[in-house]
């Protein structure tokens, strides 16, 4: 499999201020991503633009990419896309220690492009933003059924409270 993410820079180094647009769908596997978030077949949209400085290539651009899991909360199915920005830099000298390293006048974008998609996945991914979880208690889904536990469990914030009272002289 030829690694369609393996950019020839000759020509971008030879003239600095020059540039070049990239669209490119690598699929997750392509990519060396072995993450359950992240389906093997599923297509990565990467769109970049580099450009040439006298001591580098700055990559600029976006990644999309759709994840799917369960909800940290109430593990129902999940999912979503991942939307990275990229500010990246390429260097033959690397002197920058955020760079990634041109060798042999070849820019090799996948450990950037997985690098950035891994970093920006979500890490407590949620089925909702306001998802009501499981019950703590009696494992009941709160999001589609309710039970009595809550009124017997008094959380601790509200029994401080209680007791403040107590504490109070009587009016
Ligand atoms: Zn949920
Ligand atoms: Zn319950």
């Amino acid at each position: 499999m030829s690694n369609q993410l393996l950019f020839n820079a000759a020509e971008l180094l030879r003239r600095p201020g020059s540039e070049r647009r990239l669209s490119l769908q690598p699929t997750v596997v392509e990519l060396g991503i072995a993450d359950q978030r992240f389906d093997a077949g599923a297509t990565v949209l990467v769109d970049l633009r580099l450009e040439s400085l006298t001591d580098g290539i700055v990559v600029d651009g976006e990644l999309r990419a759709p994840w799917a899991d369960s909800c940290r909360r109430c593990l129902a199915a999940a999912a979503g896309q991942v939307v990275s920005e990229i500010h990246e830099l390429y260097q033959q000298v690397v002197t920058d220690p955020d760079a990634f390293e041109i060798v042999g006048d070849q820019i090799d974008l996948v450990p950037m492009v997985r690098e950035n998609l891994l970093l920006d996945a979500p890490l407590a991914p949620l089925c909702r933003a306001d998802c009501a979880g499981l019950c703590p208690t009696c494992g009941i889904d709160l999001n589609t059924a309710s039970c009595d536990c809550a009124a017997v469990v008094v959380d601790p914030r509200w029994d401080a409270l209680s007791q403040l009272k107590t504490n109070l002289p009587e009016q």
